[in-house]
């Protein structure tokens, strides 16, 4: 068995194997170190990267009730500062809510293993009126992604699923039905144009399903190395490259652009700041 007892899985490990089972290995269960950049000019990558950890740490502190003109005071970087008057002047605040978690892990056993999610912000509102439980996770990337582009993401799978599966202690005891759940992405650079999906019991049995495929796919692979990806264009912002002989310099920021400019759809190779992930990759 390529997983052994006791692994966990994630949308970000799960999106591994589907854009390329090697770097699910690679990163893992081999857990290996390879040092190369991920996109160009890395350190212009790395003080992005680093801005939008800052911004979630500004949110979340915010979400507990440190006063937005205390935080705004500790920001001195251009894209942080304007992520963070978007936030306050058209982002879905988490105040004021007592049953707002912020940055709230949640797991539930799935063929045997755990599936895990770290929520950037969970809202429950529970009235007679309406009933509801919003996902929210804020996105630093640099161009609004598709609708179509997140609909096909794991995220947008695995965060729904498990809420319905597993946030019940989250929300006072009361069980999460899958009609009152919504998932929102909100763009910091974009804050007009949210995203929203909605859930369903139809919608979470398909999910179900489709993890369960996907654990079973990793579990048939067999103990040799698992295939390189097919479409080489994520190599190119994949640290690995050099190891799988799949091109030696980085993708450049740029390229990422044009990609969405291409193919009509907007989408960002994950350069963005991912909560989850920066907690789940240990080298
Ligand atoms: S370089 Fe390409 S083939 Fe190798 S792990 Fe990265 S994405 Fe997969």
């Amino acid at each position: 068995m390529p997983v052994q007892q006791g692994f966990h899985f994630s949308q970000a490990s799960l999106q591994d194997f589907v854009n390329c089972p090697r770097r699910f290995q690679l990163r893992y269960m081999d857990h290996l170190a390879w040092p190369a950049v991920e996109s160009e000019p890395a350190l212009e990558n790395e003080r992005y990267m680093q801005q939008g950890q800052r911004f979630h740490r500004l949110v979340q502190q915010h979400a507990i009730g440190v006063p937005a003109q205390r935080l705004e005071k500790m920001i001195n970087q251009e894209d942080l500062a304007y992520w963070w008057k978007n936030y306050v002047s058209h982002g879905i605040t988490l105040t004021g809510n007592a049953l707002s978690k912020a940055e709230v892990a949640l797991y539930a056993p799935l063929r045997g293993f755990r599936l895990l999610a770290k929520y950037d912000a969970l809202v429950f509102i529970n009235n007679e009126e309406e009933g509801k439980a919003l996902i929210i996770d804020w996105k630093t990337s640099r161009i609004r992604p598709s609708r179509r582009w997140l609909a096909e993401r794991l995220q947008t799978r695995v965060y729904p699923y498990l809420l319905v599966k597993a946030g019940a202690c989250l929300n006072q005891d009361n069980p999460i039905f899958p009609e009152k759940v919504e998932m929102i992405y909100w763009f910091a650079a974009f804050p007009d144009q949210p995203e929203r999906f909605s859930y369903s019991a139809g919608q979470c049995a398909q999910d179900e399903a489709f993890l369960i495929d996907l654990i079973d796919q990793i579990q048939a692979m067999g103990e040799g190395k698992f295939p390189l990806a097919l479409d080489e264009t994520a190599c190119r912002f994949c640290t690995y490259r050099s190891l799988c002989a799949r091109g030696e310099s980085a993708g450049k920021w740029d390229e990422e652009l044009e990609l969405g400019d291409q193919t009509g759809e907007q989408s960002p190779i994950e350069l963005d700041f991912d909560f989850e992930q920066i907690a789940e990759i240990k080298f």
